[in-house]
Order: structure tokens, then sequence, then C-alpha cells
């Protein structure tokens, strides 16, 4: 499988540039060439297969011969070795929880494949690599741990300063070794923008290997396809309707590989791009004007982006077409007291306890299930809610314990260094480091 720039088509890469090299010229997102089909008999029969067998089946076509097999399915069975359940909530919502992982988030999923790659295609490479990553929470933790202790790469990774969970300060500032936190004075998007703006830096890509870790590198977001191909193996098992899909959406990543899984064939009725107060999908879906703000802090921080990145990839599977793209894709955007409601109902309701993100996934699903009769469906679990203890406890008024697995890690103590959203001092903090 080739992958072109889509900033410039000429560009085409194979997959373990676009690995490396996380975008192309200008920017610019890879793509895949083609999109490979699902077989029907396969889509139809997911119960007669393992998860590492579904798993491999759905990365082979994109990988191709660039990984040996053997290697590619350990890798993929390193990437969903825990457990990763679709749990019915009420009648017609179920909820998919991906927070089974080593950091409680569904980012664990597409890190863990992407830092096994990486460190595969750079084994024989004798220049130290330096993963850069801009986090508003849950990618910290997931890219941290999944490269944790790896020989020859180290990571950065930004964070907006106050706008991340006690736990998930934790998961990304406390390993040390070969990762590095930055606490930037400023939101995600400054910290995204730092990033983009390092890559396209001379100086320091002379200097330094540089790749990135957010969900534009291909190696995290085609993953990410798994398990929405193991969420319908279970949904398979009692219903026969394809389901409505609702996924909490912050950069798009998430939501863009269901998309594609669906156009290779995944059965789904419709997808649900459910955001915080954020609301430049939704508003584009309504007005066709796509109008990227700044971003709102909000109680799902992990979704207070401004700018989506992976929305030029959804407009590339849909080709540029806004009608086909509105006919399968539906956005709501819920406010944080939307959310605090929708927490405090569910669990009074079903005995439920939701986070802030997949609050807002379910208040999305059931403004649409209102609008929709007779339509059924699950929701992306994104997090923990461990993650989020504030917001949850203030809405269900009970403690949540934080996960025996997590005490060691909040004992450890916090290390950062914190700069402006200044790109100079970045600069000069990934000089010094090397
Ligand atoms: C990152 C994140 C999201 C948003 O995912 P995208 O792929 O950026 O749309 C939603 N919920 C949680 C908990 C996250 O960490």
């Amino acid at each position: 499988m080739k992958y072109y720039n889509l900033k410039d088509s000429q560009e085409k890469v194979d997959f373990r540039t676009a690995t490396i090299k996380g975008q192309g010229k200008d920017k610019g997102l890879f793509f895949p060439e083609s999109i490979p089909q699902f077989e029907k008999e396969f889509i139809q029969n997911l119960h007669q297969y393992s998860d590492e067998e579904i798993a491999y089946r759905c990365m082979k076509d994109f990988i191709g011969d660039e990984i040996p097999s053997e290697i590619l399915r350990e890798i993929i069975a390193e990437t969903i070795s825990f457990e990763i359940p679709l749990q019915k909530i009420s009648d017609r919502i179920s909820i998919l929880e991906l927070f089974h992982g080593p950091t409680l988030a569904f980012k664990d999923i597409g890190a863990r494949f992407m830092s096994r790659c990486l460190s595969y295609f750079l084994k024989d490479q004798d220049r130290k690599v330096t993963v850069l990553v801009a986090t508003s929470g849950d990618t910290g933790g997931a890219v941290a741990h999944g490269f944790y202790g790896l020989p020859d790469i180290d990571v950065v990774i930004l964070y907006p300063k106050n706008r991340v969970s006690p736990v998930q300060e934790k998961q990304l500032t406390a390993l040390g070794e070969n990762i590095f936190a930055l606490e930037v004075n400023g939101s995600f998007d400054d910290c995204q923008g730092l990033v983009k703006q390092t890559f396209t830096n001379e100086e320091i890509n002379k200097k330094l290997f540089l790749t990135s870790a957010n969900s534009i590198n291909i190696a995290r977001w085609l993953p990410q396809q798994i398990y929405y191909l193991l969420a319908l193996k279970q949904w398979q098992k009692s219903e026969k309707e394809a389901p409505v899909i609702c996924v909490p959406s912050g950069n798009f990543g998430n939501i863009c590989a269901g998309l594609l899984a669906h156009l290779r064939g995944l059965p789904a009725e419709h997808f649900i791009a459910a955001c915080n107060a954020n609301d430049v999908v939704p508003e584009y879906l309504k007005t066709q004007n796509f109008k990227p703000k700044k971003a709102l802090a909000t109680l799902s921080n992990a979704m207070d982006v401004g700018d989506p990145s992976n929305f030029v990839r959804i407009m590339e599977l849909f080709g540029q077409n806004f009608g086909s793209l509105k006919n399968k894709i539906s956005g709501y955007s819920v406010n944080d007291e939307e959310t605090m409601n929708t927490i405090t109902e569910v669990h009074k309701k079903y005995k439920y306890i939701l986070e802030p993100h997949s609050a807002v996934a379910f208040a999305s699903m059931e403004q649409y299930l209102s609008e929709n009769p007779g339509k059924k469906g699950f929701i992306l679990g994104t997090a923990h809610p461990v993650k989020f203890p504030d917001a949850v406890e203030k809405a269900i008024k009970v403690k949540i314990e934080i996960p025996e697995s997590l005490n060691d890690l909040m004992k450890k103590e916090k290390k950062t260094v914190e700069i402006n959203s200044d790109f100079e001092e970045l600069r000069r903090f990934l000089l010094d480091k090397n």
C-alpha cells in the first residue's frame, strides 16, 4: 500500500516512511491510495474468527510485506492484549469499553501499535529518534507508556498546563527516563501549533530525527479500525440490524477510522460525531462552512480541539462530497451542563458510571435516537471514569476509587519542564536535550 500526501498527491510513500515521518510536505496528512475491501463472508461471520485474526486481517492490507507476518501478528497481539467488551447500558444504547488498557484510555490501542511498528522500523538506525507529541490529555499517557523504556527513542510530550486531570498528568509526567513532559502555558491548540512548527523547522530537523505520535500518524490512526470490528463481532451475537455508532470526537481520528472501516464494508447504520462545546464539525454539517475556532476548555478536555486535524481525511474518504458525508454522519454539540446531567441520569437509571467524554456521546446518541425511532447502537467509551474524578463524583455524589493498578503511579513524583507557548522556548529545550 502506498500513502499520498493530502496536500500534494505527487508525494507518495510506503507504510514505513509514513510511520517514521508522521506527516508529509507542507504538514500534509498521509492517506491510503486505495480502500481495501473486507470480504463479505468475513464480515458476516466475525464470530468464527479470533480477535487477533480479525485485527490481523484488518491491518494486513495496509502494511503488505513491510512487516513480516509473524512480527505483525505479535504487534497486534500486544496491541489488543486487554478486554474490549460491548456492554448494554439501556435497551437501545450499548457502550464499547475501550478503557481497560494500561492507561485506561482508547488511545492505548493506537499508541501501542504505533510504538511497536516504529521500533521495528528503526531497529537498524544508528540515530536516536525523538517522538514529539501534543496532548489534550490522554494521548500523552498512552504514548508515554507505549514508548517507555524503548531503546534509542525519546518522547517529548507537550500538554496544556492545568487542563489535564491528576491521573492524566501523572501518567505523562511520572515515568521519566526517555519520557520528557513539557507543561505549556496555553491550550491544546497552542501545543499542537508548536509541534507542527517544529516539524517544519530546518535547524531542528537537521539536528534531531523527529517523528510524531499524534493521531495524524497513520500507524496510530489505522489500528483504531480494529475495535469497530471487535464491537461488531459482539453486536452480531444479539442484533440483526446494523448499529448506529456514536464517537466522542476531538481531533476526529477515532471516528475517521470507523468511517474507513465502514467504507471497507463494516455495516453501520449511521455515525454520530459527538462533540462538546467545540462544535466546528457539527456546525459544518449544518452550514457546510468549516470554521476553525479557538479551543474552549470543557469537562471533556480530551475533546477540546478547535481545528480538528483529521477532518481532511474524512472529506477525502467521502470524495470531498458534502452530500454523501451528511448522509452518513450527524453531529451534535453537548455543553458541560448537559454532560453533567447525563452522568447523573445514567447512573440513576441504569447504574452505569459514564465519564464526561462518554457522556457527551450518550447525550448525542439519545438525541439522535429520539429523532430516529426504532434504531439502536453503541457509543465508544473512550476513557475510564477515574481519569475524570471531579466531574464524575460531583455528578453521581459517590466517590470513585482509583484502581489498584494506578496506586504506585499516583505516588510518583511529577517531573516536568514548564514553557510558554513560544516556539523559541521549545526549540531551546529540544536542542539542549540532545
Ligand atoms: C482523544 C480522546 C477523544 C477524542 O478522540 P479523537 O480521535 O481525537 O477524536 C475522546 N475521548 C477521550 C477520552 C480521548 O482521550
